[in-house]
């Protein structure tokens, strides 16, 4: 069975810069159209289900915004 991981944002202190989106090598990250407490548009997850858990979002925000979790199997 194929590993499922999840993403998790700490939205409110994400300012926006994209780094996230452009090393994600499934292109799955985009900005989300709401505003954070910043007033910037922070980064979200299209579609968590092609996410292959490679971490580099998480790597490479400076903010360490992202978390990525691995699903136990059977886990929704
Ligand atoms: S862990 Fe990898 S595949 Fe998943 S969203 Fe982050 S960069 Fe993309
Ligand atoms: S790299 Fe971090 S701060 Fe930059 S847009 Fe992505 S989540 Fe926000």
């Amino acid at each position: 069975m194929n590993r499922r991981f999840r993403l998790s944002f700490n939205a409110d202190k994400c300012k926006g810069c994209e780094i996230c989106v452009s090393v994600c090598p499934k292109h799955i990250l985009a900005m989300d159209a709401a505003v954070n407490a910043k007033g910037y548009h922070p980064a979200c997850c299209t579609d968590e289900t092609q996410c292959i858990g490679c971490t580099s979002c998480a790597l490479m925000c400076p903010d360490c915004c992202i978390t990525i979790y691995q699903l136990e199997e059977g886990e929704a």
